[in-house]
């Protein structure tokens, strides 16, 4: 069986663990938490990076420092991830569902302001596949309305929107670092915070609503409960296999957008015999090879493609679920409009294969997809 996804690994993950092993610091905010938090910064232009146990946590913490209040509305796209969602309805605001566009699968940027009432705080965009969303055109929403950007760019690191990596781009940004995703620490994430003044309250927010950290720094002379938190750092053992990878970064993104190209130019016949559309990343956005997915012309078809690879021994996988259909979304939730081209998505879309290691396999992945195709087509 070729799995859907296997996790990559530097080969330098352990000898770092063993370091961190060494050092004798355990805890968060050691040697190589700090390592990472450059790497971040200087990657990213965020003016301040913390690691998190998730991009959920580091979503969490972006519903905290926005302050957001039961009855606030947050404009989110439904083809998401449940945590884009969840993590500001633990806040008790509302998510307001909004339609994608057909092209990048992204928050169609021209249906916002129909969903902006008296009650909106934020737009929490995602980059889905790790292609940006249209950020000039929302940001200009947001500051004609007063409004906070957030991006759930969970999927986007190493990618960029008109030069700008994706994350620095809104006040809040928050990475994952999943082991499904590019760079990995099993379970882990970063929050990135544009301006200086939100990243000071972003580091008490995550240090159980204290100035700890100011302290350590001897900034104050004894520290205090100031502000709502909890707990978001990672250890340093986390940490020290995230500073393997993202020492990595370079190598891992260019292995990932060869094999991207490959399957690119392989469906790019099969786009043509319209049996499929290719995913699009317009020109002022380089991606980061995340995903590579297909666009099949319907649910049967797709449905038949995820059992006809699985009998040749290849995983694939379909989603999202739209959260305006699942039963928490509809609970806490509201759509706006009918959200079309996000129900014909998710019922036409499914992802292949795409890991450091399968170029070994690609032969055998496409000519089970050329034979699958052909019977459905
Ligand atoms: C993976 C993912 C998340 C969740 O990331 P975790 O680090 O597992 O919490 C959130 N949003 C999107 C769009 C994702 O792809």
């Amino acid at each position: 069986m070729i799995p859907f996804n296997k996790p990559y690994m530097t080969g330098r993950e352990l000898w770092l663990i063993a370091q961190a092993h060494a050092n004798g610091h355990l805890s968060g905010d050691g040697p190589f938490t700090k390592r990472c938090h450059a790497w971040l910064e200087a990657n990213t232009g965020a003016s301040r990076a913390l690691l998190t146990h998730s991009c959920t946590a580091s979503l969490e913490m972006a519903a905290l420092l926005l302050d957001l209040r039961p009855g606030d509305e947050v404009i989110m796209p439904s083809y998401t991830f449940v945590s884009t969602a969840n993590a500001f309805v633990l806040r008790g605001a509302v998510p307001v569902f909004v339609d994608i566009r057909e092209d990048t699968l992204n928050l169609d940027e021209r249906l916002i302001e129909a969903a902006i009432t008296p009650r909106t705080k934020a737009i929490c965009v995602v980059h889905y596949a790790g292609v940006a969303c249209e950020m000039d055109a929302i940001l200009a929403i947001a500051a004609r309305h007063g409004l906070s950007v957030i991006e759930d760019a969970a999927q986007g690191i190493m990618s960029t929107y008109r030069g700008r990596p994706l994350g620095a781009i809104g006040e809040l940004g928050a990475l994952s670092f999943h082991e499904t995703k590019n760079i990995i620490s099993g379970e882990g994430g970063a929050l990135l915070c544009r301006d200086p003044e939100m990243g000071e309250r972003a580091e008490i927010v995550r240090e159980k609503g204290t100035n700890r950290s100011r302290f350590f720094r001897g900034q104050v002379d004894k520290y205090t409960w100031v502000e709502l938190g909890s707990s978001f750092l990672p250890g340093e053992v986390t940490a020290a296999f995230l500073a393997a990878q993202t020492d990595a970064a370079d190598s891992i993104t260019g292995q990932r957008l060869a094999l991207w190209d490959q399957y690119h130019a392989w469906a790019r016949a099969h786009e043509e015999a319209g049996v499929l559309r290719r995913p699009i990343v317009p020109g002022h956005c380089t991606h980061n090879a995340h995903m590579y997915y297909l666009l099949l012309p319907s649910l049967e078809a797709r449905t038949a493609f995820i059992a006809g690879m699985k009998q040749r021994g290849v995983g694939t996988v379909f989603h999202y679920i739209p959260l305006h259909s699942s039963p928490a979304g509809q609970r806490y939730g509201r759509a706006q409009g009918d959200l079309a081209v996000t129900d014909a998505i998710s019922d036409r879309l499914v992802r292949l294969p795409l890991w450091i290691g399968l170029e070994a396999h690609l032969d055998e992945v496409l000519q089970a997809a050329d034979a699958v195709l052909g019977e459905i087509a």
